[in-house]
């Protein structure tokens, strides 16, 4: 990607697709493979014209499953790859550690993801089990360099965790509700705002992973009562990492969002009026304007004149809007699953994440 002038040493955007392996679903329907990977480029087959390929280039690629599958016809389902397996480890390796260096200089970040409901968000952001993600896993690191420090430094860290359902904002570590959600207020000097959102200072790995569980189990209960999942909202865990120089009066500041996107996917017209249709397009609401955002950024750093980045169309972009563009650190993960079934939100979601480039 395009490097930003004020931060020579490092990327300011990069983009990684993940293709997860194929989900018992669709190796149950007998799916094929509609995605290969080679030294970088991904591309894409339409499983009704197959000579219709489309090739992207992001910053990095990964592949998911090992050597080649068969399905119960023992028919190749998955083949034509050259890129290697990549864990959870090399991912973290790649984009988390960059996530943590921005924070050690003082600059901002924020970390997407992005894809259809199924397609590996949760996975790469959180994990599962043992399979730990990006987000505890920075979380651990932070605190295990902050214990390594020299004792001529202080160090805060705060966390928070919402949801954005709806365009209302929910606060993930709150169990008072409040109707209608909080109020994204504006503030001269910190810019946008969640009024009355708990911002817990932490000082350990285990704190964090506890606010986290806490976090999850509200996600869950606050969609169930609202008659929704939680694919339908965008989770975002928001740390603000100070450190304090105490011989030199000097303080660095950075805030690293970790959002893990709602699914991409269309929502299907209901035919109904009300919630569920317009839950639909306010979902999208964000998500078109992240995109917009972020077009308007690739442009920006293209050196094209802008006149307007529209962070205040929604309240995903006006939350991120300190840590998106500017001298912050962006990184996107576009996930999707290889299956042919997926086909045209694969497509949409390769499309929508080369906006970044
Ligand atoms: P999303 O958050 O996009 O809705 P999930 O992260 O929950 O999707 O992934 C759906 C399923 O696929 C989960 O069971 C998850 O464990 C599995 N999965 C996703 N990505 C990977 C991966 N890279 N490797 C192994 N399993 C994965």
């Amino acid at each position: 990607s395009k490097s930003n002038k004020s931060m020579p040493s490092l990327d300011s955007v990069k983009v990684a697709v993940r293709v997860r392996p194929f989900s018992q679903r669709e190796k149950d329907a007998g799916s094929r493979c509609v995605i290969s990977m080679n030294s970088g480029s991904t591309s894409i087959y339409d499983p009704k014209n197959p000579s219709h390929v489309k090739t992207f280039t992001f910053d990095l690629a990964y592949w998911s499953h090992s050597g080649f599958e068969k399905d119960k016809d023992g028919t190749l389902v998955s083949a034509g790859s050259n890129s290697r397996y990549s864990g959870q480890s090399e991912v973290f390796r790649d984009l988390g550690q960059g996530v943590l260096d921005s924070a050690w200089q003082g600059y901002n970040a924020t970390l997407l993801a992005y894809g259809q409901t199924g397609s590996g968000k949760s996975y790469s952001m959180i994990g599962y089990g043992a399979n730990r993600g990006i987000i505890p896993v920075v979380c651990e690191e932070l605190f295990e360099v902050i214990q390594n420090q020299e004792k001529n430094k202080q160090h805060q860290v705060t966390f928070s965790m919402l949801e954005i359902y709806n365009e209302q904002v929910i606060d993930l570590l709150s169990k008072a509700k409040k109707p209608g959600g909080l109020k994204v207020r504006e503030d001269q000097q910190q810019g946008f705002y969640v009024d009355g959102l708990k911002l817990v200072p932490c000082d350990s790995y285990a704190q964090i992973e506890r606010l986290m569980e806490q976090g999850t189990k509200i996600r869950t209960t606050a969609s169930t009562s609202m008659n929704a999942t939680s694919s339908r909202s965008h989770m975002v865990i928001t740390i603000q990492f100070k450190q304090i120089f105490l011989e030199e009066d000097l303080t660095k500041q950075s805030i690293i969002n970790l959002v893990d996107l709602a699914g991409s996917e269309r929502q299907k017209s209901s035919g109904s009026e009300g919630d569920r249709l317009r839950e639909g397009t306010r979902v999208n609401l964000s998500l078109t304007t992240l995109g917009n955002v972020i077009s308007a950024l690739a442009d920006v750093a293209m050196g094209k004149k802008v006149i307007h980045i529209p962070y205040r169309d929604s309240v995903l972009t006006k939350l991120l809007q300190s840590a998106l563009g500017g001298n912050s650190r962006t990184i996107m993960i576009a996930a999707v699953s290889p299956a042919d079934i997926c086909y045209e939100e694969t497509l949409s979601t390769l499309r929508y994440a080369e906006r970044y480039l």
